[in-house]
């Protein structure tokens, strides 16, 4: 998570655990819609590949067409933002009158809204989650009947299936960050193939015949060559190996990572 967004997510009130809120959001709503344009949504690896998924398209064509990337200032992490239209108040390219083109396959934050979800480890190996309420004038969702509390939105907005993913993503920033050295341009590349770019980076593992040199079992193989969430969970292991050499998840053969630094 971002210092902007740690900052923002600070500035909200929390809603603590068991807490509730009233909220629902539906078509006949006076506001239907309103929160999808404007928005500065950034886009998890999972979140790129369930979009990706949804609209039929290979990595390079969406990350042109949907995507804004940079770099983190500090770590030069990359990090991709959805794009707006350039229609007068930068509208979502999958909103329509009737919602989200993509409500199946939605980023984790649309998900989450109006809520925030903050993580920290919880000395076990898992994550604490907290939640915050963005209460928006705009959205009159709050005077619906409809109660929650953070854990039963999350799983009604089916964020169960974004967790794990995006949690792991989180920390390998967080690794990254504690450093307190900023990534070589090259890794910097090697992240974005790796993690934003899935079935490019498939093709990479095959050509540069990564699993000679990786200690990883056929059945995960197979997995990870035609399943992008599988690669996707490879692609964090190579890198904690190839940033820290840690092999707590990837148990690495040799001394060549398959990185070309
Ligand atoms: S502003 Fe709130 S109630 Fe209105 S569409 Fe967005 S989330 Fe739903
Ligand atoms: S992806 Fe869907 S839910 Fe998210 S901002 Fe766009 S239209 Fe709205």
């Amino acid at each position: 998570m971002s210092d902007e967004t740690k900052e923002f997510l600070a500035s909200l009130p929390e809603l603590e655990e068991g807490r509730t809120y009233h909220f629902r959001c539906h078509p006949g709503i006076g506001c239907f819609n309103a929160c999808c344009s404007d928005l500065t949504l950034v886009l998890t690896p999972y979140d790129i590949l369930r979009m990706r998924r949804a609209l039929h398209m290979g990595s390079v064509d969406f990350l042109c067409a949907h995507a804004v990337g940079h770099r983190d200032p500090g770590t030069h992490f990359p990090a991709f933002q959805l794009r707006m239209t350039d229609s007068e108040n930068r509208a979502c390219p999958f909103v329509t009158p009737q919602g989200c083109s993509i409500y199946a396959d939605r980023p984790g934050a649309c998900r989450m809204y109006p809520l925030g979800r903050a993580t920290s480890p919880d000395g076990e190996g898992g994550v604490r989650e907290r939640f915050f309420l963005v209460r928006e004038d705009h959205c009159m969702g709050f005077h619906e009947d409809r109660e929650w509390t953070g854990a039963a939105w999350k799983r009604d907005q089916g964020f169960e299936d974004y967790t794990a993913s995006n949690d792991r993503y989180m920390q390998l920033l967080a690794r990254v960050r504690e450093t307190g050295r900023s990534v070589s341009d090259k890794l910097s590349h090697m992240a974005v193939l790796a993690m934003y770019k899935l079935d490019e980076f498939q093709k990479f593992i095959t050509m540069m015949r990564l699993f000679d040199r990786l200690e990883v079992d056929e059945e995960r193989q197979k997995a990870i060559l035609t399943d992008e969430e599988a690669c996707l969970d490879f692609a964090m292991d190579w890198f904690e190996v190839m940033l820290f050499e840690d092999e707590t998840h990837l148990h690495d053969k040799g001394a060549d990572n398959g990185s070309a630094e």
